[in-house]
Formats: structure tokens, sequence, C-alpha cells
């Protein structure tokens, strides 16, 4: 009895060991399986390295309405997810502050005068050495949708779906790799999106990406979605502090064409009188449904500004109100779509292993000096918005203070992909910047600006910014300097150029500018320099 008794509990102390041998293996085969799921679904971040890459660009989208960078509307939850989730840029600067040549900068890293692209008139040579061509012979697939604007096509990319020139708000055409241009029914921002998630979805799954989503808003003329109409009409828009600016010190300024009393369309750009003032290809675009929307609305808002029969500042004042309207409801649309691409990252577990950008070609006015549109070397147009997230990489709500430049994005994300940095790009990865708490950094930034008289007649300049001072020298019609204390006159009103102790600061940024200038190989400029009046 003992015996059997015996026999029995070695069967089941067997038995149990057996059980417990079978439930240990199936919990590592759980893990194990866990493990590959996490690496396959990381789509090769795991295996190599590369994360994958969305690089989201949109038109004229000014930092101060975004509220990653300081309250402004409660209109960018998906933009500030972004900086909340990776980190912001605090003095991100592009190098020359318009459309079309900031996107010749991000595909280069390099400036204007080095890749050829100056004005908004010029045509990109596509077939130079840019970053997605670069990316490619590291094994990742490259793609490029929405707006291009830079009128030649799109070289290194796999793939390309683009506007033509600025395309439309409503009912836009896209050229194809084919050269087929076709309408595509809808609102520009939304179809931009579903492009965008229509290739995501038909991508090679087996290699990393990187996508450009270039998005025209909030570009001129501000169409909002018709979703979107009426959304501010409630809000009174504080004027800035200096939206009635009289130039005073400041030439260029005094010559520009692009204030909102003066060069704001009431037709055109605030659409009052339709059919005939804003007319043109925009509202004849236009479904019959989309129009009556569109009608019921503007109509209700052309009755109401013939009513009031406003003159003088009154007048400015309501072209403010309306213009602040129509912008940010465009801009609402495109953080909108902005959620929905994140929201596919999140639904296909790409978060993790995706980096995403969100920045703009420029920074804009939004009245202050009374403007509105970029250009100037002054800070809401020099400014870009530059917001990464990064698992793994980035700490979540990290700030960066340090100047960065959009010369910066190619090297940024070549490094991230494990690519070689050209020698001739002429940026820095931002990269070391978010490892390192010292790091030897850039201390000023170097700008040029071309255009002229171009449509609003802002005077070429070029010039240096540094955490605290911004040297600038206009030239062609005239030739004259300003200098402005960035702690003490923000709003750069008060030019300090020649004023009594400014001089050291002055000699020194002349230096600076000098030897930016050398290292940037802005041989144009040096000549300005040894003719300019001291
Ligand atoms: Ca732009």
């Amino acid at each position: 009895m003992q015996h059997l008794w015996t026999r029995t509990t070695c069967y089941f102390d067997c038995q149990h060991a057996l059980n417990y041998f079978y439930l240990v293996m199936k919990k590592f085969t759980e893990i194990l399986f866990l493990c590959c799921t996490i690496l396959l679904s990381w789509n090769g971040f795991g295996q190599s390295g590369q994360p994958n890459i969305l690089f989201i660009i949109s038109d004229d989208h000014a930092l101060q309405t975004i509220d990653a960078y300081g309250e402004a509307y409660g209109i960018t939850p998906h933009i500030d997810r972004i900086a909340r989730e990776g980190v912001i840029f605090n003095n991100a600067f592009v190098t020359n502050s318009i459309c079309a040549p900031s996107r010749a900068v991000l595909l280069t890293g390099k400036y204007s005068h080095k890749n050829g692209h100056k004005d908004n008139m010029s045509r990109f040579d596509a077939a130079q050495d840019v970053f997605p061509a670069r990316l490619q012979e590291v094994g990742y697939q490259t793609a490029w949708i929405g707006k291009w604007h830079l009128q030649s096509y799109p070289q290194g990319f796999h793939y390309w779906h683009i506007l033509p020139g600025q395309g439309y708000y409503y009912n836009p055409d896209f050229i194809s790799m084919e050269g087929d241009t076709s309408r595509i029914q809808g609102y520009c921002t939304d179809i931009i999106t579903d492009l965008t998630l229509e290739w995501l979805e038909n991508r090679q799954q087996d290699q990393p990406f990187c996508l450009v989503v270039g998005e025209k808003a909030t570009h001129r003329t501000w169409m909002p979605d018709l979703q979107d109409l009426g959304r501010f009409d409630e809000v009174a828009f504080p004027l800035p502090e200096n939206f009635w600016d009289d130039y005073t010190g400041r030439q260029a300024a005094q010559k520009q064409n692009m204030t909102i009393s003066e060069t704001l369309r009431i037709g055109y750009d605030l659409k009052i009188d339709a059919h005939t003032g804003f007319g043109s290809d925009n509202y004849t675009r236009f479904t019959p449904e989309q129009q009556e929307k569109w009608d019921a609305y503007y109509e209700k808002v052309e009755k109401a500004f013939k009513e009031k029969k406003l003159s003088g500042k009154a007048l400015v004042q309501w072209k403010y109100q309306r213009y602040m309207q129509d912008y940010l409801s465009t801009a609402v649309s495109l953080d909108r779509n902005i959620g929905k691409i994140l929201d596919y990252l999140d639904a296909q577990g790409l978060t993790q292993n995706t980096i995403v950008i969100y920045t703009s070609d420029q920074g804009f006015y939004m009245g202050e000096h009374g403007w509105f549109d970029k250009r100037f070397m002054y800070e809401e147009s020099m400014r870009m918005p530059f917001v990464m997230r990064y698992p793994g990489k980035v700490k979540p709500g990290s700030e960066i203070n340090e100047l960065v430049m959009n010369i910066d994005f190619a090297p940024t994300l070549l490094e991230a992909a494990g690519a070689t940095i050209p020698e001739a790009i002429q940026g820095k990865s931002v990269l070391p910047l978010l490892e390192e708490a010292k790091i030897q950094w850039r201390e000023a930034v170097y700008y040029h600006y071309y255009e002229y008289p171009g449509e609003h007649q802002v005077m070429p300049h070029f010039g240096i910014r540094t955490q605290d001072y911004k040297l600038i020298r206009f030239y062609g019609e005239g030739d004259f300097w300003e200098l402005y204390d960035l702690q003490q006159d923000p709003g750069e009103m008060n030019n300090l150029y020649g004023k009594p102790a400014y001089e050291k600061i002055t000699l020194t940024l002349k230096e600076g500018l000098k030897a930016l200038i050398r290292q940037y190989e802005d041989h144009e400029a040096m000549d300005l320099l040894s003719e300019a009046k001291p």
C-alpha cells in the first residue's frame, strides 16, 4: 500500500513537474511570439534601426496660431500632440522666407544661393542632390504627396502625386507620376490626407518609408472647408500691439506692399462679391452643392459688411477680423487632417517606429506690423513651427532653444536613417541636440531674401540673428542697415542701427555676418557687403 502510495505520489510529482514545464514553455512561447509581433509591427525599425519618416510641411502656417508655442486659439490639438509626445524647437528659422525656395532648402539642405532656387518665379532643378534620393540608397521607400510648387517634377521619390502650382482648395487638380492631370472632388486638405493614407496602406511593408505630405493650407486665399465656415463668427480678435505700425526708422517696411489695410483685397481675399471679385477659378470650381453652402455663408457676411458702410480704421479692423476668421478656419481643417494621419499611425502600430515632423515653409504675419504674408527677416516670418516626435530617441515634452534652421531637416533625417550626410549639405543634424545637454552649436543664423519686387515689394536683404540681436542689411533700391535688440524689443519696432551705445554690438554682429557669409559661400552677399555703406 505504502509502495503504491509512493508510486502514486511519484506519478503525481512527475505529472506536476511536466505540467509545470509545459506551462513555462507555453509562457515562453507566448512571450517569444509577442516579441516577434512587436518586432514585425515595427516594420524594420527593430531589425535595422531605421525609423519611418512622416514629414508634414504646411504652407504659411503662423507659429503664433499654434498652441504648443504659447496660448493661441485652441485649434491645434494634433500639432500640439506631436510636440507633447516629442520635442518643440522654439528657435527654428527659415533661410529665405518664401514658399518654393523653402521647399528647395528642405530637399537639399542648402541655402537658396547653393540650390539655385532663390524666388517663387524660378524653376527648381530637381535633378540635383536631394535627401530622399540618399534615403533610397539606404533602403527607404520615398514619396511626396500634395503641394510641391517647384515647377519641375519631383525626383528622388518612388512615388509622387502633386498639386500643379499653388493648387485649389476645392476640387483641385492633381498631377500623377504618369503626367496626367485629373480633378479630384472634395476639399484639398481632406484629399491630401486620403491620398496619404492610401499610399501608406499600399506601401512596400518590408521597407522603411519617408513620406512628405505637402499641405496647401494655410496659404492665401484661406478658403475654409464647408464644415468650418462661421467657426469664428462670434470671436473678436484683439489687434496685435503693433498693428498700427507707422514704420518709423524702417525704410523697407515703409515701402512694402503687404498690409491688411491696403494690400489685402476685399474681393479676392475676403470673398466679398464672390461672383465678381473673388470669382475666378476658385469660385467656378465649386459643385452646385458646395456653391450653395458657400454662398449661404458668404452672402450673409457680404450683406452685413455692406450695411455697415465702413471706412478708415473701422474698415481695416473689419478686414483684420475677416482675415483671422478665414485663416484660422482653414487651419482647423489642417490640424484635423494631421490628426487623421496620426490616428492611422496609431491604428497600424506605426507610432513607435515613425519620426513625425510638423513644420511650415515659413512663418506668417497675423496682423503684426499691420501685415499678412511673409518675406521679411523679422521674427513672425523668419521663424517656422518645428515639432518632432521620435519615440525612443526624444523624451516627450522636450524643448530646444538652440537656433535651428530648415537646412537642418535633410541632415537630421539622413542621420536618423543611417545614411551618409553629403559634405555639400550646409545644415547640421539636430539629433545631437536631443542627446547631449551641453553641445557646441551655432551661435547665429544667416538669412537671405531675394524676390523683388515680387508680389509684395519687400526689398532684398540678408542678415544675422543671434539669441539676442538681429542685424539686417537691405540692398537693391536702398542700401541701409537695421539692428534690433530682440530681448528688449521683440516686436522689432525700434531700429537701433547707428544709435549711440550700439557701436560695439554692431561691429561684433558685422563680423559674425561676414563669417557666416564666408561659411555658407554666399559670394553675392559678400560683394554687396563690400559695397555697402558702413
Ligand atoms: Ca509659404
